[in-house]
């Protein structure tokens, strides 16, 4: 039997990350499920962000670069990031944005392949990814297929049949650990491990994965992965990503050709020398394109602080209780009422996210989002229901906001408060 409000309350009193919802700029009254999309403001980044304005660039100018250590951000931050996701300090580097990571992490593994010694005929031609992988990822990986002149093809594929499809053919398996409309998570490590011995490359995007859920890259032998900033690390709007490359391979691209396919002054080997020739980076700078947005990598950095203060395994079991709990209210208090559980019942095979399917998602995340529960909404291929998105970010969701926000999806779907036509309005952004 499913919980009372008493009980969540008790469970708060109890929780040892409830402290840390202090460290959030939320605006009074409102249930936050949005923070697999945008991560709200840590209260630390306002002070920060205007310490780097005013004193940083308003009165050190230039020497900032030197003096306040902009040159070593992007590297900084990402050694912040290597913690969360089982990488050593020296593999990850916050830059651009995860589309741009992955076009750099997907070329650069493609032409590792390119470059292996051939054995007799090879097959090697197929970029494996997932059929409902995020748009970015598909369109990335269409782009580079092209880029090299018919002689790549991309298979998506169920999510359940990746496995069966990787085999000699394979030249990189590109997948999203944790899928952006289910919520349902891939097994990385078994993964990376059969597509190794098929002898292909592994590119993870980590966007639904980074400061949710325990990842390790290490451990699994990952090839390559790319994450964003501004989910689950509260970077802020548009906060730059991240991209980790595995220490063998720096090793072993470390010539003076182009493994990364945008190659750009900040991975230069030595960008002050201003040299015609490019020579990359012998490390992950080579990564690196150019000039990073110090102001945003400032911001990044206050948000990856909140995530790492609270430790990643507290965040995934209170997540992973959270997510629970909340499939198990919906199922109790909105039973018949049209709602169809889209992510995974099986714990370990969920994120930090739970989706459900309904005939009219849209105007209810919209009557939802009036009572200041706010979710998303995110649409459906071939006539299929579309799905309301709840992310459970648990360093400042409470129990309780879980009961509350059951409750008022509740009374949005009982009363049909959700048929105005101010709801049925679509916007640009979902
Ligand atoms: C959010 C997200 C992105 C975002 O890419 P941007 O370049 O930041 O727009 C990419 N991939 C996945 C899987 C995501 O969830």
């Amino acid at each position: 039997m499913a919980v009372s409000r008493e009980q969540c309350l008790e469970l708060d009193q109890r929780d040892p990350l409830a402290p840390r919802r202090r460290e959030f700029a939320l605006p009074a009254g409102v249930i936050y499920l949005d923070g697999n999309s945008l991560g709200p403001l840590p209260v630390s980044t306002s002070t920060r962000v205007r310490e780097v304005i005013d004193s940083e660039w308003g009165r050190g100018l230039i020497g900032s670069w030197n003096s306040a250590g902009w040159i070593d951000l992007s590297r900084r931050v990402g050694a912040g990031i290597a913690k969360l996701i089982g990488a050593q300090d020296d593999e990850v580097i916050c830059a651009d944005s995860t589309s741009i990571n992955l076009y750099k992490a997907l070329g650069t593994a493609l032409r590792m392949q390119h470059a292996r010694p051939r054995v007799g005929f090879d097959h090697r031609r197929v970029v494996l990814t997932e059929r409902g992988n995020f748009p970015a990822d598909l369109y990335v990986a269409q782009s580079i297929t092209e880029t090299f002149a018919g002689d790549y093809q991309l298979a998506a594929v169920a999510a359940e049949e990746i496995e069966y499809h990787i085999d000699e053919s394979t030249s990189v398996l590109l997948l999203t650990h944790v899928n952006y409309r289910t919520g349902r998570m891939h097994d990385l490590a078994n993964l990376t491990r059969r597509a190794q011995f098929a002898g292909a490359l592994t590119v993870w995007d980590l966007a639904h994965s980074a400061g949710a859920v325990p990842v390790d890259l290490n451990a699994a032998g990952a090839d390559f992965a790319v994450g964003c900033g501004y989910k689950y690390l509260n970077g802020g709007p548009g906060a730059p990503a991240f991209i980790y490359v595995a220490q063998r391979h720096l090793r072993a691209i470390a010539g003076d050709r182009f493994a990364q396919p945008l190659a750009g002054w900040f991975g230069h080997r030595a960008p002050f020398e201003f040299l015609a020739d490019y020579r990359p980076a012998q490390s992950i700078d080579r990564f690196a394109v150019g000039t990073p947005s110090i102001i945003a990598l400032a911001a990044l950095e206050c948000g990856v602080e909140t995530v790492l203060a609270a430790g990643i395994g507290p965040l995934r079991a209170k997540s992973e209780r959270q997510t629970q709990l909340f499939i198990d209210l919906v199922e109790a208090h909105c039973d018949g009422l049209g709602l169809q559980l889209a992510s995974p019942r099986e714990t370990a095979q969920r994120g930090s996210q739970v989706s459900f399917a309904h005939a009219d998602a849209w105007p209810i995340m919209q009557a939802l989002i009036a009572r200041s529960v706010i979710g998303d909404y995110r649409n459906s291929s071939n006539n299929e229901p579309g799905l309301l998105r709840f992310g459970f970010a648990p360093l400042y969701v409470r129990f309780v906001d879980v009961w509350d926000a059951v409750q008022a999806l509740r009374k949005v779907l009982v009363t049909r408060a959700w048929d105005q036509a101010q709801f049925h309005q679509l916007k640009a952004v979902t």
